[in-house]
């Protein structure tokens, strides 16, 4: 009887995981058919300067365009891409739609705008990372200096030497690197001051509850003076009050992106809006 147990306890076991492999075999092919047919879209947050008001850049992110499902915010799908490695695919054609679009409004003579691209782990740590970020900006003929690559400090965390050499290879070709949800990775902050980074992005964590959660304030007031005293640019997320932008300029911050200003929006509205 025990036995009879056992292999019914396996048979369940062996169902459940291939359910499970099952879903991801699904997902897999799914997004590789994505791929493929051009399914993914980019929108795109305006990034503004707080002093002038000023639109002067946006974040590109990635939406996947479903026929059943409409569009898939990333948190659905780049956890399962990153593990799979369709990741680095997805993330390349992200690249290079965003240094297009950049393109085309420089050359449709809209202001001039830096584009921030988010890089994944397994994208930081490919060995020809440089090289097709390189054929990325010939192809389109996007200046290096308009590209801002954003990365985690949990990618960086742990491979720190490894870091200072991959950014440093990013960095001398001209891009601007940022580090993003800055405050919510454990890193020591002496890894900032090895690697080339010109942007801190505050995560929208901190952003959220000013200004009626005080320890948060203080945080991002942290944050903005960590960067001022190492010369780097900050950026606040998820802007969405008068009051939260009132408190983060009062601190020094220089630019800010939230549903205040904006949304991300689809090319064609981001270009009405800057064309106002
Ligand atoms: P992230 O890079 O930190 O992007 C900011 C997220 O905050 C975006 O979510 C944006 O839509 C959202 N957001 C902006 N303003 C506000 C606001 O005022 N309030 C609130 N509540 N949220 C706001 P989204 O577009 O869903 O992207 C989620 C994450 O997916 C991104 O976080 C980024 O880590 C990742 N992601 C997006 N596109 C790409 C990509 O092309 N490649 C990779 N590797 N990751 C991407
Ligand atoms: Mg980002
Ligand atoms: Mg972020
Ligand atoms: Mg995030």
């Amino acid at each position: 009887q025990a036995k009879a147990q056992g292999r019914n306890t396996y048979r369940f076991f062996t169902d459940a995981m291939s359910a499970e492999a099952q879903r991801h075999l699904s997902l897999e092919r799914r997004l590789r058919h994505a791929l493929e047919h051009e399914r993914f879209v980019l929108h795109y947050q305006p990034q503004v300067d707080i002093a002038s008001g000023r639109i002067v850049g946006c974040e590109a992110l990635l939406r996947w365009n479903d026929p059943d499902e409409g569009l898939v915010p990333p948190g659905r799908f780049i956890p399962f891409a990153e593990e799979s490695g369709l990741i680095v695919p997805i993330g390349e054609w992200a690249l290079h739609s965003a240094c297009l679009q950049a393109r085309r409004w420089a050359d449709a003579g809209l202001p001039p705008l830096q584009v921030s691209v988010n890089l994944s782990a397994r994208q930081l740590w490919q060995a020809e990372l440089p090289d097709r970020i390189a054929a990325i900006l010939k192809a389109t003929g996007l200046p290096p200096q308009a590209l801002d690559l954003e990365l985690t400090e949990s990618m960086i965390m742990g491979h720190e030497a490894q870091a200072v050499e991959r950014l440093g290879q990013l960095r001398s070709m001209g891009l601007r690197l940022a580090i993003d949800d800055f405050g919510t990775g454990y890193s020591s902050l002496s890894y900032l001051k090895n690697l080339p980074i010109e942007v801190l992005k505050i995560d929208q964590s901190f952003v959220r509850n000013i200004p009626q959660d005080r320890n948060d304030m203080e945080i991002a007031g942290g944050i903005i003076a960590l960067a001022r005293k190492l010369n780097l640019a900050v950026t606040a997320e998820g802007v969405e009050t008068a009051a939260q932008l009132d408190f983060l300029a009062g601190q020094g911050c220089d630019s800010y992106q939230g549903y205040l200003f904006s949304r991300p929006l689809p090319a064609a509205e981001f270009e009405k809006l800057l064309s106002r």
